[in-house]
């Protein structure tokens, strides 16, 4: 068998217990975002666990995505938030799966190939991304709709475009008929059940985000990037460390050197900031991140040794603070070299 040498322990226990409580804040149904391969912790192991739970509405970026997610839990609807273009026909026609149609040209190709099939609708209530305008919505006339969708632009703060924006979704939901109408993400289900209507789509939430303060306390953490050391080494005061020679030792440190670095995800922004454990003691990260490795102070923790597994401080929240990345960055971007292993 193959030993990874760097892992991604996922807890599904906080997993599936976020998604309850978005759920439960919202008073709705919740679905689940699972582009970028489940916000890169694994789309299909998270529909399977979300499933578990009792979430029925998935909802992918692409066609691709849609295809490669295999079989979903009895009962779910499947949405592709891209929609369609003239490549994608021939896989939304021979699936389940249903396009959001965002644009005139794609609301016409829908009607042209699948006048008989129920489709949704993302309506562009100011964001100005992705979705038909107010303006247009004569075009949908005759579309067989199950959910209708706007997104919000602003919901992660405290901005009167929230409310403009909900209100404008209203007024278009008085008009157009669809089975359900949905418009918020994790952000915007901690605004209020006024944001809720029928369905809520989160997504970074879910895999531990924190968006807002109100999900402060409730969201717990999902994903924990453990890694390797691959050597405990002495420095001597007046001495280097890495590339640079940014670091320089005060006093003689004990380091350890360990096998994870900008190629997994780690970036170079974590220089000065970033930190990780082991023993439960922490151990700050010295000099620069290099493409595989890193160095960690290792002085707190005379136990740690070669071969000994760290845990990097990877609360969301706290690490978007630390790095200046996003949230959503530090999930996705964490690499294929670091094994999912669900718990
Ligand atoms: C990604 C996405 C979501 C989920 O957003 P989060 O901020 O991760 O909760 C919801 N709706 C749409 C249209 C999206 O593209």
């Amino acid at each position: 068998m193959t030993h990874y040498a760097l892992r991604l322990r996922l807890d599904s226990k906080s997993l599936q217990d976020n998604w309850r409580w978005l759920q439960r804040t919202a008073g709705v149904a919740a679905g689940a975002a699972l582009k970028a391969d489940g916000y890169g912790l694994g789309a299909r192991s998270v529909a399977h666990l979300l499933g578990e739970a009792g979430c029925r509405d998935f909802f992918v970026s692409t066609w691709a995505e849609a295809a490669a997610l295999g079989q979903l839990p009895d009962g779910s609807s499947l949405c592709v938030l891209h929609g369609v273009g003239p490549e994608d026909m021939a896989a939304a026609l021979a699936g389940t799966a249903r396009p959001v149609l965002n644009t005139p040209a794609q609301v016409a190709r829908w009607k042209e190939a699948a006048p008989d099939r129920s489709c949704d609708v993302m309506i562009d209530t100011g964001m100005n991304r992705l979705g038909i305008r107010t303006d247009e919505i004569g075009l949908l006339e005759g579309l067989d709709i199950e959910t209708l969708h706007s997104h919000l632009a602003c919901a992660d703060e405290d901005s009167a475009m929230n409310a403009v924006q909900r209100d404008r979704f209203a007024a278009v939901a008085a008009t157009v008929s669809a089975r359900r109408y949905a418009l918020a993400n994790s952000a915007g289900i901690c605004l209020g059940r006024d944001y809720s209507f029928d369905l809520v789509r989160p997504g970074v939430a879910l895999y531990g985000g924190v968006p807002r303060p109100e999900a402060d306390g409730h969201i717990r953490q999902v994903a924990f990037p453990e890694a390797e050391v691959v050597q405990r080494r002495k420095i001597r005061s007046g001495e280097s460390c890495g590339y640079g020679a940014t670091w320089t030792a005060a006093a003689d440190t004990e380091a350890a050197i360990v096998n994870i670095g900008y190629a997994d995800g780690y970036l170079r922004c974590f220089a000065g900031k970033g930190s990780a454990s082991a023993y439960g003691k922490p151990l700050p990260l010295i000099g620069r991140v290099s493409m595989d490795l890193i160095a960690l102070d290792a002085g707190a923790v005379p136990e740690l040794s070669e071969g000994d597994w760290v845990t990097l401080d990877y609360d969301l929240p706290d690490a978007a603070a630390a790095s200046g990345l996003s949230q959503y960055e530090l999930l996705t971007g964490l690499s294929e070299r670091l094994q999912r292993r669900w718990t």
